[in-house]
């Protein structure tokens, strides 16, 4: 069949699935192409929406990947506010809520996560309990903030942090609960945790760690927590950040191999060759760590995307990427580069916990893991274009700021010490 007679079909409107939709038109997929999105906004980048778009400053215009134009331009079909229910592989036909279906030769999942909530937690009043995960989420929140006194986040990872940081400065009190005895403990070393407790105890952000929960309740103009010591903590409103499900349900329903999360390869390609996926639903085998990762972060769903598209057409490139995360919080940059939670050994150059500077961490053989940069970015750039090459500085010179990062003594990052 000419490939002007065959269809792509792409489930998700966020930032992974516009990718794949905008890569196989700017790759010259001439077929049809049919873009299906749950929700009814067009395809837009979340970042913002626990930072600038969450605090007002932001617009939703800024973050939009996929415009009417755009996507009238590159002839992408968008069916947005449509859920997909089932996918039928034998006859290769996608059917939504709403009962319209299209068939495919080649079919995207790019059907990213939920956040995660509590059981139990229904019956309280809706309008105080949050999670963020979508701009209708973000704007929900930001209304909510703007009429609150007390904000309580449960879950101290990165978007219950960045939470925190735009609530202060929106002038709400907050106080983060955290399950484990420090902060983004599953990915971060003790030397960044301890740091981000300082920088947000700095900004007034009350800070519970090690806390389990025994119970939420109502309260006519709230909500109140009571932690397993017997504290209890009010507040206005209360935000779930305790992270994310993939969203999975419909590659389980299809039979698609799942290990927390789609199984692809390093194209994209999921147990059925026909069938691609890409972002934070993925779970792809990473050069870099040497071992199966699913990743959520802007990176990963931008790149692996784009991987995915061309692959689909013929492309022989593999999704390679390093792991690379950015936040900001209180106006400072923080950048994670590779695995950092799995050093055991920081190293610092500057000083980062000051404010400027980045921590390379090692492993116990020596190999350098991974870097957390505070408003260094630049350095961040020049290191991972170091490891991409299978390099890393060598431990003992990275102090030395005098010399820029790409003429510190380096050797292949695979040696021990
Ligand atoms: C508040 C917030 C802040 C973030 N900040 C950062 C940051 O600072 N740095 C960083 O690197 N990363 C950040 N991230 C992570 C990054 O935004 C995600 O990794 C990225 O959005 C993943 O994109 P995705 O397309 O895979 O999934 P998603 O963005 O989740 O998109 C999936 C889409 O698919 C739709 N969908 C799901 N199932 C169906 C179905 N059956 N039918 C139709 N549609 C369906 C969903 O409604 C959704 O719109 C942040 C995320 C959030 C939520």
């Amino acid at each position: 069949m000419p490939e002007s007679e065959t269809t792509c079909v792409v489930v998700g409107g966020g930032q992974a699935a516009a990718w794949i939709a905008r890569t196989l038109r700017t790759e010259g997929f001439a077929g049809r192409l049919v873009l299906i999105g749950e929700e009814r906004h067009w395809p837009y980048e979340r970042p913002a929406l626990s930072k600038e778009f969450l605090q007002g400053t932001g617009s939703a215009e800024a973050i939009t990947l996929l415009t009417p134009t755009l996507a009238g331009e590159a002839r992408i079909e968008c069916w947005l506010g449509q859920r997909v229910v089932t996918v039928d592989r034998e006859a290769r036909i996608v059917t939504t809520a709403d009962g319209r279906s299209v068939a495919y030769d080649t079919l995207f999942l790019a059907t990213g996560g939920r956040a995660r909530r509590i059981a139990g937690l229904e019956t309280l009043p809706a309008d105080r309990i949050h999670t963020l995960r979508t701009l209708a989420d973000s704007e929900r929140l930001r209304s909510a903030l703007s009429g609150a006194k007390r904000l309580l986040v449960l879950g101290g990872g990165w978007i219950g942090l960045e939470v925190a940081a735009t609530a202060r400065a929106l002038g709400v009190g907050v106080t983060v609960v955290e399950a484990a005895p420090r902060l983004c403990a599953r990915t971060m070393p003790p030397v960044v945790s301890d740091w981000l407790h300082a920088l947000h105890a700095s900004h007034g952000v009350r800070m519970v760690t090690g806390a389990g929960i025994a119970g939420v309740t109502g309260m006519a103009d709230g909500v109140a927590v009571t932690l397993a010591d017997g504290d209890r903590l009010e507040a206005d409103h209360l935000l779930l950040g305790i992270g994310i499900e993939p969203e999975v349900g419909l590659a389980a329903a299809m039979g698609l191999a799942l290990d927390d999360g789609i199984v692809v390869d390093a194209q994209g390609r999921t147990s059925d060759p026909r069938i691609f996926a890409a972002g934070d639903v993925a779970r792809h085998p990473n050069a870099f760590a040497g071992e199966s990762l699913r990743l959520e972060s802007w990176a990963n769903a931008q790149n692996q995307a784009i991987v995915a598209a061309r692959a689909a057409l013929g492309g022989t490139g593999v999704y390679a990427d390093i792991p690379w995360f950015w936040s900001d919080q209180y106006g400072v940059n923080v950048q994670m580069l590779g695995l950092p939670g799995l050093g055991t050994r920081a190293v610092a150059r500057g000083k980062p916990e000051a404010g400027s500077g980045c921590w390379l961490m090692l492993d116990q053989a020596g190999i350098v893991t991974g870097a957390v940069a505070v408003n260094a970015a630049r350095d961040l750039r020049v290191l991972r274009k170091m490891l991409e090459d299978g390099r890393a500085p060598l431990p003992d010179g990275w102090a030395d700021t005098a010399t820029p990062v790409q003429r510190l003594p380096n050797r292949a990052n695979v040696t021990t010490e």
